[in-house]
C-alpha cells in the first residue's frame, strides 16, 4: 500500500495475488488490507491536509505540476503494469497513463488560473459586503473500478487535489500496480507525504471504512449500480458528499439518413473499445428497418476483422475479458439472447488458438433479432457484445433508447438536424453524442442520470464537487 509517503504492509502481512487475465499468471502481491491499514491512510490525509489546503493554489499547482513531470519520465513502465494486471491493448495502457498525466496538469493549470476564486455579491444594506469563497473540503475517498483504473482515478484524484483536498484511494482488487506506482512517482516528484494514499484490499473491508469513517468528508465512487446504492446508504449516515459514476446501457440510433460507413466504424469502437468494458460502451443499437441489413452487414464486418491477442502484443486490438466471471456473464448474457430467437452475426464464442487458451478471451460479438425483454435490454452487458434492434422510425428508437433504467450516455447517427435536435431533447442521459459515441472529453462535464448516478466529474463544473462555498458578509 501507499500510506503517508511511503510503500507499507499491511498490519497482519496478508497479501493478495494479482494475475494477468491473458495468461493468468501472477503479475505480483499487493497487501491484503483492513480496516485498521484504511484508518492508518485516513489518518495521514487527515493529518497532511490543514498544510495542503493552505498552501497557496499556484504553489499547490506548482507542486502538482513538478510530480507529474516526473510521473512523465515513466509512462511507459506505468502502461506495463496496467497492461499485465488489467489485459487492456499496451497501446491503449499508453493512452490511460497519458491521461492521468494530462488530468493532472489540467487541473493544476486550472486552479493556477484562479479556479479557486470566489466573488463579491453587492448587499442591500451599504454597511455589508457579501462574498462567496469556495474551501476545499477535507479528506477524499475514491473507490475505482478495474476497467479504467487510472482514468477513473484521477477523474477524481486530480481535481481533488489541486483545489486542497487530501485523498484516500481504494483501487479495484485486480488492478491495484499501476496506480501504486504512480502514487510513488508523484511522491518522488514532490508531492506531499499523506497528500495521495492508496490502500490495497477487499472493497467490503476498505471500501466500508473509507465510506464510514468521519474523518472522509467526500466520497468519490466509480462502480456497479448496486454496490453504489449500498455505498450512498452508508454515506448518508454522516452526511458526506457523495459523487456517483455507476452502471450504463447507452443506446446508438442509427437512423436511415445516416452515414453508415461512419456509423459502423463508431460503434464498433463503441462496443469493442476495452473489450466493452466500458461504462459509456455502445450496449443497444437501434438501426431504422430500411437500413438495418446494410448497417448489420458492415457492423459484423468488422467486428470479425478486430484483432484479438493478449495486451502485450503491439498488434492487439482488443485483450480478454478482465476476469472468468466478466467472460461467464456475457456468455450467460448470449445464450439467454439466443435462447429467446436472437441470431448470431459474428463471433459468439471463445476463440480458439494457443495464445488464447488460459486467458478469458471472447470474440467480438453482433446478435439481431433479440425480442424485448432479453437480458441484453435490460441488463447491463459489461463485455464485446452488440444486440441491434430494428425500429420503424425515431418515435420507436427513442421510446426503446429511454426504456431502460440506465441514463449515462447515448447517441445518434442522421445528417439530419431535426432528427438530432429530438434526440438531443429526449434521450434520458447525461451524454448525448451526434454522429460520434463514447469519448468523454475533459473539457464537458460527465456523469449519469437515472441509476447511472449523479454528480459530475469532468471539466470545470467537477470543481464544484471537490469544494464547498461559504458565504461571509462582512458589515461595518
Ligand atoms: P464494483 O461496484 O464491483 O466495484 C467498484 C469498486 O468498489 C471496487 O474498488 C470495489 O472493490 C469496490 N467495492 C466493492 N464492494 C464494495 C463495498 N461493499 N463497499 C465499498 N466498496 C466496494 O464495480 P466493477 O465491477 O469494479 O466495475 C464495473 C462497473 O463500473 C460497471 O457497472 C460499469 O458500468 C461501472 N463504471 C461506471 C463508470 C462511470 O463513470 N459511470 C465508469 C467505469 C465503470
Amino acid at each position: 500500500m501507499f500510506i503517508n509517503g511511503e510503500r507499507v504492509s499491511a498490519a497482519s502481512g496478508a497479501t493478495t495475488e494479482v494475475r494477468n487475465p491473458a495468461t493468468r499468471e501472477v503479475v505480483d502481491r499487493v497487501p491484503k488490507g483492513d480496516a485498521a491499514d484504511t484508518r492508518r491512510a485516513i489518518d495521514a490525509a487527515a493529518a497532511a491536509f490543514p498544510a495542503w489546503s493552505k498552501t497557496p493554489s499556484s504553489r499547490r499547482a506548482q507542486i502538482l505540476m513538478h510530480a507529474v513531470a516526473h510521473v512523465r519520465e515513466h509512462l511507459d513502465e506505468v502502461a506495463q503494469l496496467l497492461t499485465s494486471e488489467q489485459g487492456k491493448p499496451i497501446r491503449d495502457s499508453k493512452i490511460e497513463a497519458e491521461r492521468f498525466a494530462e488530468n493532472i496538469e489540467i487541473y493544476a493549470g486550472l486552479v493556477a488560473g484562479g479556479a479557486m476564486s470566489g466573488k463579491h455579491v453587492p448587499l442591500p444594506s451599504q454597511h455589508a459586503m457579501g462574498l462567496v469563497v469556495r474551501k476545499a473540503i477535507g479528506v477524499v475517498g475514491a473507490i475505482i473500478p478495474w476497467n479504467f483504473p487510472l482514468t477513473l482515478m484521477v477523474n477524481k484524484i486530480a481535481p481533488a487535489m489541486a483545489v486542497g483536498n487530501t485523498v484516500v484511494v481504494k483501487p479495484a482488487s485486480t488492478t491495484p500496480l499501476a496506480t501504486l506506482r504512480l502514487a510513488e512517482l508523484m511522491t518522488e516528484g514532490g508531492l506531499p507525504a499523506g497528500v495521495l494514499n492508496i490502500v490495497t484490499g477487499p472493497g467490503a473491508v476498505v471500501g466500508d471504512e473509507i465510506i464510514r469513517n468521519p474523518l472522509v468528508r467526500k466520497i468519490g465512487f466509480t462502480g456497479e449500480t448496486g454496490t453504489g446504492r449500498d455505498v450512498a446508504r452508508r454515506a448518508a449516515d454522516e452526511l458526506k458528499h457523495v459523487t456517483l459514476e455507476l452502471g450504463g446501457s447507452d443506446a446508438a440510433i442509427v437512423c436511415d439518413d445516416a452515414d453508415l460507413d461512419l456509423a459502423a466504424r463508431t460503434v464498433a469502437i463503441g462496443r469493442f473499445f476495452n473489450a466493452g468494458q466500458a461504462c459509456l460502451a455502445v450496449k443497444r443499437v437501434f438501426v431504422f428497418d430500411s437500413v438495418a441489413d446494410e448497417f448489420i452487414d458492415k457492423i459484423s464486418a468488422r467486428a470479425k476483422r478486430l484483432k484479438l491477442g493478449r495486451g502485450t502484443d503491439p498488434g492487439a486490438q482488443m485483450g480478454p475479458l478482465h476476469t472468468e466471471k466478466q467472460r461467464a456473464e456475457i456468455e450467460s448474457q448470449l445464450a439467454d439472447a439466443v435462447e429467446r430467437g436472437g441470431k448470431v452475426v459474428a463471433g459468439g464464442k471463445r476463440p480458439s488458438g494457443e495464445e488464447f487458451g488460459k486467458g478469458y478471451f471472447f470474440e467480438p460479438t453482433v446478435v439481431v433479432d433479440v425480442p424485448e425483454g432479453a437480458r441484453v435490454w435490460t441488463e447491463e452487458t459489461f463485455g464485446p457484445l452488440l444486440p441491434i434492434m430494428r425500429v420503424k422510425d425515431l418515435d420507436e428508437a427513442l421510446e426503446k433508447a429511454n426504456a431502460s433504467e440506465f441514463g449515462l450516455g447515448s447517441s445518434i447517427f442522421t445528417r439530419d438536424m431535426a432528427k438530432a435536435q429530438r434526440a438531443i431533447d429526449e434521450l434520458e442521459a447525461g451524454y448525448t453524442w451526434v454522429n460520434a459515441v463514447q469519448i468523454a472529453h475533459d473539457e464537458l462535464p460527465f456523469g449519469g442520470t437515472k441509476h447511472s448516478g449523479y454528480g459530475k466529474e469532468h471539466g470545470t463544473e467537477v470543481l464544484d464537487y471537490y469544494t464547498e462555498q461559504k458565504s461571509v458578509v462582512v458589515a461595518s
